[in-house]
């Protein structure tokens, strides 16, 4: 079965993009924990991060750092926090979040809800400064 994040790549499911390659996507995370919270994902549908080929996994990385760079640019905060949970969606995803104190990355907290237009906002922001 196709995953949500598949759909959203692909372009199925409409998102708050920030960026694209051949290989990856991220996408604003519509229950964000802060301001600028965005999910890298590998367009290739695999479920568990650690199951990614080590080129894919590495290549991940450096696109999610200049996803994080763009973040730090728009969103003010002390730094960009990296998390992999993935219980809820069966597409690995590095969440980047930025933060000001170690509890800002608390997943146990209650999510934000902002609005579509403050979500549009953010990632126009975010996804005109992203440089590959
Ligand atoms: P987890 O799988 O536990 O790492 O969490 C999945 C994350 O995906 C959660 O933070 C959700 O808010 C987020 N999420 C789920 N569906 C969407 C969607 N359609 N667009 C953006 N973010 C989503």
């Amino acid at each position: 079965m196709t995953s949500i994040f598949s759909k959203i790549a692909s372009g199925e499911i409409p998102c708050y993009k920030i960026a694209e390659t051949k290989d990856f996507f991220a996408f604003l995370d519509i229950n964000p924990l802060a301001e600028g919270h965005t999910l890298v994902i590998p367009k290739k549908e695999t479920d568990y991060i650690f199951a990614l080929d080590d080129n894919l996994l590495a290549e991940m990385f450096v696109f999610a750092k200049k996803v994080a760079k763009a973040i730090e640019k728009n969103v003010p905060c002390k730094r960009i926090g990296l998390a992999v949970i993935g219980l809820e969606v069966p597409h690995a995803h590095i969440h980047l979040i930025p933060i000001n104190k170690v509890s800002d990355i608390d997943f146990s907290r209650p999510k934000l809800t902002p609005s579509k237009e403050r979500l549009n906002e953010i990632a126009l922001k975010i996804s005109s400064s992203v440089k590959f």
